[in-house]
């Protein structure tokens, strides 16, 4: 394969379709690392609304270090992997104490690591990541390989190996280390990664019949180009069944003469390291199956929640109460206050029926 043809083609491809993303017209690590860890868990449209509100309440990494855990998990809420959200916390606390030990005084700004071993070494950023910021931030020739890229070398090269497993991912870098632009790995790692975004797509319709690289493609010229990339078979993905206990009580209050009425219910932050690990929910139990423990007139939500490996078939049951139930490490809250705690994607589903129909 001619690579200065598929550089001059790429190239003149991304200059007349690349969009305008934040992220893509900075050099600042600091914003790119939190583009790249967002974007791991949304699509761009969604993403960048997280990445301007982190950016905005953020602009700094010792912003961030010095930011509250629970703060940082409630922004990300919406995201899923939570454990993002806490490994991104952690790893700007690193980098401000890391400094702070070279620095005492503290006197300059604090510097993000500079290099591809230091970026490596922070929770959170595997070779992906401290690729697409070395190479994005500091022009550095190191590989970003999410999935628009191993999609667009799995064709180019017809390579039907698994690209997920250990022997398809040695075998995809040492291809694209080989097809890497050293001299423009900014511009390189920027154009591919747009080209299988808008063009090298998933399903590729009539894409391959406009595509600049048709001629050096050898996944279009042998008709597998469809099929690729391959990924290893999914493992087997566990059905749990969840039953979430929705305490509500509400009281009345005269103010100025006038009544109105505050609802209360108690949620408990899940403190097993399954899933959820550290969110807040209603009060949970776990069985083997949904038995229909509802009395009469309670009403109750039924949803399905999928996760990567587990299915969630979850019963929420709203009991109207006098009296808060004593569960231990449970909190009492206002309802209207449910928000201002990270909450877990599927009570946050929840939640979100009920405002349709409110628990009172
Ligand atoms: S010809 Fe088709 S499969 Fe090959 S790189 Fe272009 S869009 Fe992708």
């Amino acid at each position: 394969m001619l690579k200065s043809f598929i550089y001059s083609q790429l190239y003149q491809w991304y200059e007349r379709n690349r969009r305008i993303l934040p992220w893509r017209e900075t050099e600042d690590a600091y914003c790119i690392w939190l583009s790249e860890i967002i974007l791991q868990q949304t699509r761009v449209a969604q993403g960048m609304e997280y990445y301007l509100r982190f950016v905005s309440r953020w602009p700094r990494v010792e912003d961030l270090a010095a930011a509250d855990e629970a703060e940082v998990l409630r922004e990300w809420q919406g995201l899923g992997y939570y454990s993002r959200a806490r490994n991104l916390h952690k790893a700007a606390k690193m980098i401000v104490e890391s400094q702070k030990s070279k620095d005492k005084r503290q006197k300059t700004k604090v510097e993000f690591p500079r290099t591809f071993e230091e970026l490596r070494a922070l929770p959170g950023i595997g070779d992906y990541t401290a690729g697409a910021i070395a190479s994005f931030a500091y022009d550095m020739p190191y590989p970003a390989m999410d999935g628009n890229v191993y999609r667009v070398i799995a064709r180019l090269l017809d390579i039907d190996e698994p690209f997920d497993t250990t022997a398809g991912k040695k075998l995809f870098h040492k291809q694209i280390e080989e097809i890497l632009d050293r001299d423009h790995p900014r511009l390189f790692n920027s154009a591919i990664m747009e080209f299988g975004a808008l063009q090298c797509t998933p399903a590729l319709g009539d894409h391959c019949e406009t595509c600049p690289l048709q001629s050096a493609c050898a996944g279009y010229a042998h008709g597998t180009a469809e099929l690729l990339p391959v990924r290893k078979p999914r493992p087997k993905v566990r059905d749990r069944w969840l039953t979430y206990h929705i305490y509500i009580k509400s009281t009345d209050r005269y103010a100025d003469g006038i009544q109105s009425t505050d609802l209360f219910t108690i949620i408990q932050r899940r403190e097993t390291k399954d899933i959820w690990y550290h969110l807040y929910e209603f009060p949970c139990e776990e069985s083997s199956g949904l038995e229909d423990e509802r009395v009469r007139g309670e009403r109750s939500i039924e949803l399905t929640h999928v996760l990567s490996h587990q299915k969630i078939h979850a019963r929420f049951i709203i009991h109207k109460v006098q009296k808060m139930p004593e569960i231990p490490g449970t909190i009492r809250i206002r309802w209207e206050d449910l928000n201002d705690y990270a909450l877990s994607r599927l009570t946050l589903r929840a939640i979100d029926r009920l405002r349709l129909t409110p628990p009172n």
